[in-house]
């Protein structure tokens, strides 16, 4: 079913009569981490031991999602139902895959986020490969500075060492306005992963662990300016 979400946003004027703290509570309290659940709807993803990617990754971020409303943030998912981003904007552009990734980089943009988490699940030939990977944008050293405090509160719980890896062209991490990771929380073709992926409290701790140190990372980040539309994609934002 095709779906066509509006934008979340009710923009309210603020008040004149504010105070500088009632002001400064009001920013704190606006500080927006976008959540990208990867895949949805046709777009199944990477698959393995039963279990499809794209139910996963909406699980996870709900789960992350709940931790850092709780910790103050305003958070703004990509999606909440099981369908892929190619139809939340209008566009011109005549692959579904790229409609998808144009679609959530322009949502990221939109939303003036703090920071946005991408959120995915791996396969590889290589069933032996396990853990979570967490990857930036080699040129953002904010997202490089995000993904090492993931990268390092995820080994903790999977047990790993793995490091973050920079990466030049991946779409979105390449575009976002603001510090933006994608992490791969675990292998679906490793037994051990899979298994552990399976269970609630794995599922839990992990995005605990997510929330938390991006919650941490994210704390001194001020709100970016409003996003200035590109020729390139006018039509479709000038629609919103
Ligand atoms: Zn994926």
């Amino acid at each position: 079913m095709a779906i066509a979400i509006g934008w979340p946003f009710s923009v309210s004027p603020l008040a004149s009569a504010k105070t500088e703290s009632e002001l400064a509570q009001t920013a704190v309290a606006k500080k927006v981490i976008v959540i990208d659940p990867g895949h949805g709807g046709i777009d199944g993803g990477a698959s393995g031991g039963g279990l499809l990617e794209k139910d996963l990754t909406l699980d996870l971020a709900k789960r992350i999602r709940s931790d850092l409303t709780q910790a103050g943030y305003q958070v703004l998912m990509t999606r909440e139902t099981d369908t892929d981003a190619s139809q939340l904007f209008p566009s011109k552009l005549s692959s579904r895959h790229k409609r998808d990734l144009q679609n959530r980089l322009d949502f990221i943009r939109k939303a003036q986020a703090v920071g946005a988490l991408m959120i995915h699940m791996n396969s590889s030939n290589n069933p032996g490969d396990r853990g979570p990977i967490v990857f930036y944008f080699t040129e953002s050293e904010a997202g490089k500075e995000l993904a090492q405090q993931i990268q390092n509160a995820v080994n903790r719980v999977a047990g790993s060492t793995q490091r973050p890896l920079p990466r030049r062209n991946f779409f979105v991490l390449r575009h976002s306005p603001c510090a933006t990771v994608l992490i791969e929380v675990g292998f679906l073709t490793n037994h051990d992963d899979a298994s552990r992926l399976r269970t609630v409290v794995y599922r839990d701790r992990m995005a605990k662990a997510i929330a938390e140190s991006a919650a941490n990372a994210l704390r001194e980040t001020p709100t970016p300016p409003p996003f200035v539309k590109q020729n390139k994609t006018k039509g479709a934002l000038e629609k919103q």
